[in-house]
């Protein structure tokens, strides 16, 4: 069933059953490029949650017992139907949140491609046999931890839910998990591919409702064995305490202020194109998005007239319209953290080079906007931005830059520009960040791990190591003759 808009109807999938909320409550979903509501999200009452927890600790006995080939299969087979769905999945995804089409699509083929990633990875999850005493087997052994509780954001409607479900089900966990209650839809149509594949009831669980309310309830429930959160430092230190109240580990994916050193040796134009594609993609809202330009001054007005050129080659609009490359911000408060971040800034005497004050149109839409002269002291250079904004800094030597860099409790990404290895190797072992690269600014791999250091987490998601927090170590010695 879909509305008019052609957006479906969005329910909760508790214990392998379709569902409204008990109480019937729900919550408008906007479309952000009109700001039209296109449909509703039910939301959860406590005995909601508590069946969902219920069908998940049901749905851990099945699933820890199933054979990890069968485990494999069911993973793949849902990673397929995903492929085959990322056009429709896509469509969802822009009518929520509001990124161009080719974008969101193709999110949806990159995230069923992350399932395929875990999926394999399933078969590897290895213990080891330990060198003994004769007649005693020393073994390590990895085990499922159990049903995992997940909180994730609208900034990737599809990327934020499956990076969490496709490792919590490759260790054998089951999950529920409480997707964006802004973008639920795109999260429902990932948990109808493991529904079709076979996925047993009760293993997969989405709910959608007062954040505060949900995450206390599933945080606090003896069946919860790991909390797993995407989204702000505020609000992942407020999870974590929780967590820590009950004695429940968590992985923590959080915001950063990641900046870009641009070293005298770099060509400045390939940096400011290769900084710029990666700045405006999803319009700025990603926790890994370059957001402070630290140019040396030798390099600092090419670097800056190169941005400049292609912020403005970049097309606003409609993510569904023909040629759209960037889309509206996703909310009304994003909207207005750029509006606020800007006249801080100006006011303490930055210079707006392009864009600078949301478009002339309904739509949460902000375009692409460079600063100069921006000071330390601004907001924009201490809070992370989560939009299209682009302070240049110039700097005069190395060890400045490094240590602006490194001055903000944030540590997610950072970026480097050089042509020495030299320098580089400096850049990689003084920038203190989880994520580096050097010469370009490219996203996440599924096959390698990100996360943060400092305010911006803890724990690693993809590669080997996103297993990790899914799996709990178990020493057996087993004394085999007396
Ligand atoms: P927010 O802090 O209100 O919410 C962030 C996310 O956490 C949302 O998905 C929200 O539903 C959820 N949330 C909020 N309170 C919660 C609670 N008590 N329990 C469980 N979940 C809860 O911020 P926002 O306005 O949605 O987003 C703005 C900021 O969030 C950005 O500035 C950015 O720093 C951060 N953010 C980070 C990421 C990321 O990928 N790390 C993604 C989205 C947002």
């Amino acid at each position: 069933m879909t509305t008019d808009h052609g957006y479906p109807a969005v329910r909760m999938h508790i214990a392998g059953e379709w569902c409204q909320g008990g109480s019937g409550r729900t919550a408008p979903v906007l479309d952000p490029a009109t700001e039209e509501e296109i449909g509703r999200v039910p939301l959860a009452t406590p005995a909601d949650l508590d069946r969902a927890l219920d069908a998940a600790a049901r749905g851990f006995g099945t699933w820890r017992d199933t054979p990890v080939a069968r485990r494999t299969a069911v993973l793949h087979a849902a990673a397929d139907l995903l492929t085959e769905r990322a056009g429709a999945v896509g469509r969802i995804m822009t009518l929520e949140q509001g990124k161009p089409l080719a974008e969101a699509a193709g999110e949806a083929r990159r995230v069923a491609d992350t399932l395929r990633w875990h999926a394999d990875d399933a078969r590897r999850a290895y213990g080891r046999i330990i060198p003994s005493a004769p007649g005693t087997l020393l073994s390590v052994r990895r085990e499922p931890i159990g049903p995992v509780a997940a909180f994730v954001p609208w900034n990737f409607p599809a990327g934020g839910p499956m990076r969490k479900i496709s490792a919590a089900l490759a260790a054998g966990c089951s999950i529920v998990v409480k997707a964006s209650e802004e973008t639920p839809a795109t999260a429902m149509e990932l948990v109808r591919c493991f529904a079709d594949a076979g996925l047993p009831d009760g293993v997969l669980n989405l709910v959608f409702g007062e954040p505060a309310e949900v995450s206390a309830r599933l945080i606090a429930s003896p069946v919860t064995r790991l909390i797993a959160f995407t989204g702000s430092v505020p609000v992942g230190k407020l999870l974590a305490a929780e967590a820590g109240k009950v004695m429940k580990p968590s992985l923590m994916e959080l915001g950063g202020h990641a900046p870009v050193i641009v070293c005298a040796d770099a060509d400045p134009v390939t940096a400011a194109r290769r900084a710029a594609r990666a700045k405006f993609a999803n319009a700025g809202q990603v926790c890994t998005s370059p957001s402070r330009f630290l140019v040396h001054e030798s390099l600092a007005e090419e670097f800056t007239a190169a941005f400049v050129a292609a912020a403005e080659a970049v097309v606003v609009g409609d993510g569904l319209a023909e040629g759209t490359t960037m889309g509206p911000l996703a909310n009304e408060r994003r909207l207005a953290a750029m509006e606020r971040l800007v006249a801080d800034a100006v006011a303490r005497g930055a210079k707006v080079r392009t864009g600078g004050e949301r478009l002339d149109r309904p739509g949460y839409f902000f375009p692409p906007t460079v600063l100069t002269g921006v000071p330390a002291d601004a907001e924009l250079m201490r809070e992370e931005p989560f939009g299209p904004l682009a302070p240049i800094v110039p700097f005069t030597d190395l060890d400045e830059a490094l240590a602006t860099a490194n001055a903000l409790p944030y540590g997610l990404a950072a970026y480097g520009f050089t042509e020495s290895a030299a320098t580089a190797e400096r850049l990689a072992g003084a920038l203190e960040a989880g994520i580096l690269s050097i010469n370009h600014c490219g996203g996440s791999v599924h096959e390698a791990p990100s996360g943060g250091v400092k305010d911006s987490g803890y724990g690693r998601e993809g590669g080997p190591e996103a297993l990790d927090a899914y799996l709990i170590t178990k020493r057996v010695s087993h004394l085999l003759a007396s």
